[in-house]
């Protein structure tokens, strides 16, 4: 990326119904959502000139923010078409999109029952997640101290800011550490998540996966499983113990961002690049560029 910071880079940005250029679409700095974390977001990528499931991606922020109590003042086709307005005023074919919605100004307290909802997105180049190189070797993942916590403690089902405060904490350590990320666990001790992506492990031919009761079932996730069971791969949803992974042959992340990446370590245990995580890379580089 040519910018050396988000907030100054070229192009327009679409806030609040209008398209606004990029320097102008700024918040004060009291605004709820900075001080109090009232933020709902997606993440989105566009191939070949499309936006890959971007209905689904529209849903899930309508869904996260009524988890949060904010009614979007646009409709969700009124989302979409900014969304693939953007990316033709921006000149994109491949980017990443990001709609934000977040509480404003009104209110400065834990209450915020009068305060108007935003909604802004913006689109910008992002080629790899990780790097190519780690992509190709496999990610080694730190496991990190902090849990995914319980549906009764927190939203876990919303795509909210303030999910990811554990998130940046936790990725934080492991990059001090040299990891390329962070595996988390949940509440219960079973097998959660990595920082922004779902996990996948590989065992005799099938695939395993925690079930999304205390964290994002993610569109890439159920895009993967989808792709595996058209292969006659069988995938399994189940709680998962950390000590399972020592028998695990494989493992890999899958997210909007990540796509399909494939691990090399976690904390003591160690994967390899196998055939079944490397068909289903390919599989879904396949399906994000296909013109639907
Ligand atoms: N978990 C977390 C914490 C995430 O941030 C993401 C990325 N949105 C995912 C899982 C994967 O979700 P998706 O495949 O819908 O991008």
């Amino acid at each position: 990326m040519a910018a050396s910071s988000f907030d100054t880079m070229d192009g327009k940005i679409w806030m609040d119904g209008e398209f606004v250029d990029w320097a102008d679409a700024k918040v004060h700095v009291l605004t709820h959502a900075l001080h109090y974390a009232s933020s709902v977001f997606e993440g989105q990528r566009a191939y070949n000139g499309k936006i890959f499931k971007l209905k689904d991606h529209t849903e899930r922020l309508f869904n996260s923010a009524d988890i949060l109590g904010m009614k979007i003042p646009f409709t969700q086709t009124q989302i979409n078409d900014a969304c693939n307005e953007l990316l033709v005023i921006n000149g994109f074919t491949d980017a990443y999109c990001r709609p934000v919605v977040w509480r404003g100004s009104e209110m400065m307290g834990v209450s915020a029952q009068s305060n108007t909802i935003h909604a802004a997105v913006a689109v910008w180049a992002w080629p790899s997640y990780f790097s190519p190189e780690a992509r190709l070797k496999g990610l080694r993942l730190d496991i990190s101290k902090w849990r995914r916590p319980a549906p009764d403690t927190i939203p876990t089902q919303a795509k909210a800011a303030g999910l990811y405060m554990i998130c940046t904490l936790s990725k934080h350590a492991a990059e001090a550490k040299g990891y390329d990320d962070a595996l988390m666990f949940d509440y219960r001790g079973l097998v959660a998540e990595a920082t922004g992506a779902n996990i996948f492990f590989v065992k005799n031919g099938e695939l395993h996966t925690p079930t999304p009761d205390c964290f994002l079932n993610g569109i890439t996730r159920r895009t993967v499983m989808d792709l595996a069971t058209k292969r006659g791969i069988k995938v399994i949803e189940r709680a998962i113990q950390p000590e399972e992974m020592a028998d695990f042959e494989q493992a890999f992340l899958t997210g909007t961002a990540a796509e399909v990446t494939p691990l090399s370590e976690i904390g003591p245990y160690n994967f390899e690049v196998g055939e079944i995580t490397q068909t289903l890379m390919q599989d879904y580089d396949a399906d994000v560029r296909r013109q639907h």
